[in-house]
């Protein structure tokens, strides 16, 4: 096994502006914390630096327009007439580096889908990657690059099959969207329902892909309240038959830690044992693998859950003496572990998160499971 860990510390060079959730800090965090705990020096892991992609290879999803709109942006003076490609909201502002930021962080997740398509890597990390809500003209919840499509796109080059995994507490609209048509690539999105979170229109189950995409699209959303044990039935109901059904070559993973109970952006109720299981059972079915990090505001947590995904991507265990010395819990009976604990919720949301959840695992399998098992 070959394995990277996409590293700079040139992202700690953008003063992204004051207040804004998105940390700039989140691959040195993890990097650190990953380090610290010893989960870099081995044999087959490598570390790699990103490069910004250059202009024209975003062509390749996004217009030639917005990409011009958005190099100017880089200035980090606004104008406003760039609103109505989202430039300027307050979850997407205009400030000074704004391009250069992002073309560095595509540059990560571009950089593990040439290393995949080389052979020189099985397993890619790239935290500061996940953009799934930018469209190929637009900006929108925190995502001016839609860096998951680019990579899908060049993945595509050398093999059939992907398939697109997204358990970030928000839909992966803007990857669904970009290949809705196809049945090269499969888009699975857990997250909360648009009922209660952006991008509140997407991401039903009955959106489910069209022409001959038709069954390669599939939505698992999730009720506020939903904690660890819900979500890990239907992954388990949901994931495993498809990834075996489906057989793809490469999978594409965004673990946005949005969903954790310590997050303030989602109503969800996760822990990071529900990330650390589904990393696993992801890890399990793939033998290419693509993670990238997606939303995460609660940087302590977000990098805890990353580099717990990054120790079950390694087989490697965390030890405990380093867990006390380097920022674990400790729980009441002695033991120390980066694995948060189990969470309480409450009866009745519980049972209210697993009717819902559990209607739409039937729907799923009522509608879709024939059309992808029986291709
Ligand atoms: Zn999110």
């Amino acid at each position: 096994m070959k394995s990277v860990f996409i590293y700079t510390r040139k992202f700690l060079n953008f003063g992204l502006p004051r207040g804004y959730p998105w940390s700039a800090r989140r691959t040195e965090a993890t990097y650190q914390l990953c380090s610290r705990l010893n989960l870099l020096d081995h044999p087959w892991i490598s570390i790699y630096e990103p490069k910004p992609t250059p202009d024209r290879q975003l062509y390749a999803f996004h217009t030639k327009e917005y990409i011009r709109l958005l190099k100017e942006a880089n200035q980090g003076i606004p104008k406003q007439e760039w609103m109505q490609y989202g430039l300027g909201t307050s979850e997407c502002p205009v400030y000074k580096g704004v391009y250069d930021y992002h073309r560095l962080a595509t540059g990560g997740t571009l950089l593990g889908a040439d290393l995949i398509n080389d052979e020189k890597a099985d397993i890619v990390f790239n935290a500061t990657g996940g953009f799934h809500h930018a469209g190929k003209d637009f900006a929108s919840g925190f995502c001016y690059i839609n860096d998951i499509v680019l990579a899908i796109t060049r993945l595509l080059k050398s093999y059939d099959r992907v398939l697109y995994i997204d358990i970030d507490a928000h839909h992966g609209d803007q990857v669904q969207e970009a290949f809705y048509d196809s049945n090269r690539v499969m888009t699975l999105s857990f997250h909360e329902s648009g009922n209660t979170l952006f991008p509140f229109k997407t991401g039903f189950e009955k959106e489910m892909g069209k022409g001959k995409g038709k069954g390669y699209c599939i939505n698992v959303p999730m009720p506020a309240g939903t904690g660890d044990d819900q979500f890990l039935w239907a992954f388990q109901e949901v994931f495993q038959p498809l990834i075996e059904a489906f057989d793809p070559e490469v999978v594409v993973a965004v673990l946005g830690a949005d969903a954790l109970a310590t997050d303030t952006f989602s109503n969800l109720r996760f822990t990071n044992i529900a990330y650390s299981s589904a990393v696993q059972m992801i890890c399990d079915h793939s033998s290419k693998l693509l993670v990238l990090g997606g939303g995460g505001y609660s940087l302590k947590h977000a990098a805890e859950t990353w580099t717990l995904a990054w120790a079950v991507m390694n087989n490697l265990g965390c030890n405990e003496e380093d867990m006390a010395t380097f920022g674990g819990e400790f729980w009441g009976d002695g033991v120390c572990s980066l694995q948060g604990r189990p969470l309480f919720i409450q009866d009745k949301v519980k049972k209210h998160a697993f009717t819902e959840i559990k209607r739409t695992v039937v729907w799923i399998k009522k509608n879709i499971f024939p059309i992808i098992m029986g291709s």
